[in-house]
């Protein structure tokens, strides 16, 4: 027989036991059930945090400055470390230069890009970075997808064509453009593409239908043609762009566009950080 003293540490002993396993469960257990999308508030850039129901994480784009990091930890727990696939969508700073500061406080799996030339220096400091932590680096020279698992996955359907070690004119139209779906949702994912990539996508018949949008180029005139926004038929809409921002984004117009075809904006400007999830049904805004 036990003495009540002997009971008492047993029964502490197993509460312990239940306690440590649970936290481990938690921590090595991320699956869910879910598909969450984070547009982070970055200021005037894009930066979005996909986090995949099978528990990777995906960060597309970084922002500006440093100011990604802050936003990452808030959104992700303080145990997860791990980007499983960082993703450029096309190099100008306001995409590039955040991404530089993650590569130095993150562990990344991979790193998708389109290879397009660029000189600017904080390109040039991300690839360096890339090269000194041996971090796998993925061309997407071709639409291609990604899967997460069989019933989430990221298609890729701009870039036509390899952009590898080419100069191009108006580096917005480079933009690696993705479809992330999970069972019946989809979302778009535009980066900085104009409408000139816009018709391109149109013209070639691309399955363009997604119940939400990253609306291109931060809302400006040049993307969000009225044909587009009705090929991709979006309930929600939203535009990653900095409080009084210099460049006048987003335009009335776009917004206008959006208001006509009845799809419910939202704003890092207004909203801060734009939390979206799905079960794979549809869209809904996590408060
Ligand atoms: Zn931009």
């Amino acid at each position: 027989m036990l003495s009540d003293k002997q009971k008492i540490i047993f029964l502490a002993i197993a509460c312990l036991v239940v306690v440590i396993s649970a936290i481990l469960i938690g921590f090595f257990y991320k699956e869910k059930d879910f598909l969450e999308i984070d547009f982070l508030d970055v200021g005037q850039g894009d930066s979005i945090l996909i986090k995949a129901p099978t528990g990777q994480n995906i960060l597309i784009d970084g922002g500006p400055d440093n100011s990604v990091l802050r936003r990452l930890s808030e959104n992700l727990p303080w145990w997860d470390r791990q980007i499983d696939l960082m993703v450029l969508t096309h190099p100008h700073d306001d995409h590039v230069g955040g991404l530089i500061e993650v590569l130095k406080h993150y562990q990344i799996k991979r790193i998708l890009y389109t290879g397009v030339v660029h000189s600017s220096p904080s390109y040039l400091a991300w690839l360096e970075q890339i090269k000194k932590r041996n971090v796998v680096l993925t061309i997407i020279d071709r639409p291609q997808t990604i899967y997460f698992s069989p019933d989430c996955k990221m298609v890729y359907i701009s870039p036509q064509e390899s952009l590898v070690g080419k100069s191009v004119t108006n580096l917005n139209n480079s933009s690696l453009i993705a479809k992330v779906e999970y069972k019946k949702v989809s979302a778009l994912l535009v980066g900085d593409a104009e409408a000139e990539i816009e018709e391109g996508m149109m013209a070639r018949g691309q399955d363009l239908s997604a119940g939400l949008i990253k609306i291109g180029h931060h809302g400006s005139d040049t993307a969000s043609s009225e044909e587009f926004i009705r090929a991709v038929k979006p309930s929600f809409g939203v535009i990653q762009v900095g409080k009084d921002n210099s460049f006048g984004h987003p335009s009335k117009r776009t917004l206008k566009k959006l208001e006509r075809n009845n799809v419910s904006v939202f704003r890092n400007d207004l909203q801060g950080t734009i939390r979206m999830s799905s079960k794979g049904d549809k869209w809904q805004i996590i408060p």
